[in-house]
């Protein structure tokens, strides 16, 4: 491909970093020349898959030829090769959670200022259809304003892999799929966040949450519910949204879903009475048939580019990130609140509003 001149190194060959290797080459605009991973197997694997092997990280920060870093380790080491990168004139790609700590962060997005390179994180699911779906029900008010958003991922698998299991290499489910759903909601939602409740679920034993909860209540009366499961043998809805004219809800990766909304056209006719359980009631009552109308989801928010795309803009200098740092800091901020939360058991107040 004649556009792919910007070099990138990946480092941490694992799961991630070899995904993206085959994303690069699919984008074609970012060219992926080698990797690092301190595990001799997985050096074997990229050499394999055509990428040749660096000796050492020092080697690939000597190399005047590479561009960026892309950064697919384990979370705990993240920071100090990001810095070691902008120290050495690189720039940087991300992987999730960009650091375990809003210090730390701040640490990263120092030396990427005093380096001045780019320093983008791979908040990848704000590209999700499912997601894009949701934001678009969001502004188009679809089923009228949204004032309540439910966002799950529910598993059966329990905690994935080594390293998640561990604090130390900063494992747990809120920081590995928390970020992604607590950064699509603070990407879509533009007003501030007055409150934070969490709750994390250690039900498997692990020194880490094998899952949580976390309510949001922001200032323009919408709250919003996240929640991530590794012990839901039976799923709940990815997303489950409800507005002042109907209710969303989308089931599965697959976009199975529908809206259902009040029809406005129709004359009001009392529901009848059903039995339910040993009782009678109006109140839980489907409504009459022509008191709704069922629709399907609307076409997702168009995002301008794609991540790639987007992240060779910015070094070309011809866009602004999509995904910005101090967004980034923003979750970072979240995370530690709902972690702060599920410790004492209170509600963190004023959140944005200090
Ligand atoms: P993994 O264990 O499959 O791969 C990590 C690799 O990094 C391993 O090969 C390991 O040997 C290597 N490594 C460890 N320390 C290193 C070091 N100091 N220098 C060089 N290599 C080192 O893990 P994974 O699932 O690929 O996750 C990697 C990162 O990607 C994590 O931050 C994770 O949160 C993120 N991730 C993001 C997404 C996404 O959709 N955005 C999906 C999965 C993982």
């Amino acid at each position: 491909n004649e556009h792919a001149n910007h070099s990138v190194v990946i480092v941490g060959y694992g799961g991630m970093g070899s995904y993206h290797a085959k994303l690069i080459k699919d984008n074609g605009r970012l060219k992926v020349t080698g990797t690092y991973d301190i595990d001799g197997q997985r050096a074997a694997a990229s050499e394999k898959d055509g990428y040749p092997a660096y000796s050492s990280y020092e080697a690939v920060l000597r190399d005047p030829a590479v561009e960026t870093i892309l950064i697919a380790t384990p979370n705990d080491v993240h920071k100090d090769l990001a810095v070691q990168a902008f120290a050495a004139g690189k720039h940087v790609i991300c992987e999730k959670p960009v650091t375990m700590s809003v210090e730390d962060f701040k640490e990263m997005t120092a030396a990427a200022e005093r380096a001045d390179r780019v320093l983008m994180v791979h908040q990848n699911r704000r590209w999700d259809e499912d997601f894009l779906i949701i934001k678009q029900m969001y502004e188009q008010k679809t089923v009228g304003d949204l004032f309540r958003i439910e966002s799950r991922v529910h598993g059966a698998n329990g905690i994935p892999g080594d390293w998640r299991h561990l604090e130390a290499y900063g494992g747990g489910m809120l920081l590995d799929w928390g970020v992604h759903l607590l950064d699509q909601l603070v990407f879509m939602v533009d007003s501030k966040i007055t409150s934070v409740t969490g709750r994390l679920s250690f039900i498997l034993g692990d020194e880490v949450d094998d899952g949580f909860e976390a309510v949001l209540q922001f200032e323009n009366g919408l709250s919003a519910l996240v929640e991530v499961g590794t012990t839901n043998f039976i799923p709940l809805p990815r997303w489950y949204v409800k507005g002042t004219e109907g209710t969303g809800v989308i089931e599965d990766w697959s976009m199975t879903g529908r809206i259902v909304t009040r029809n406005r056209e129709a004359e009001h006719v009392e529901p009848k009475p059903i039995q339910a359980g040993v009782g009678l009631t109006k109140t839980m009552a489907p409504p009459s048939e022509s008191a709704t109308l069922t629709g399907v989801l609307p076409e997702p928010f168009r995002q301008p580019s794609s991540f790639y795309d987007n992240y060779v803009s910015v070094l070309e200098g011809t866009a602004e990130p999509l995904v910005k740092n101090d967004q980034v800091l923003r979750v970072l901020n979240l995370i530690e609140a709902v972690f702060r939360s599920g410790r004492t058991g209170e509600t963190v107040k004023d959140f944005d509003l200090y």
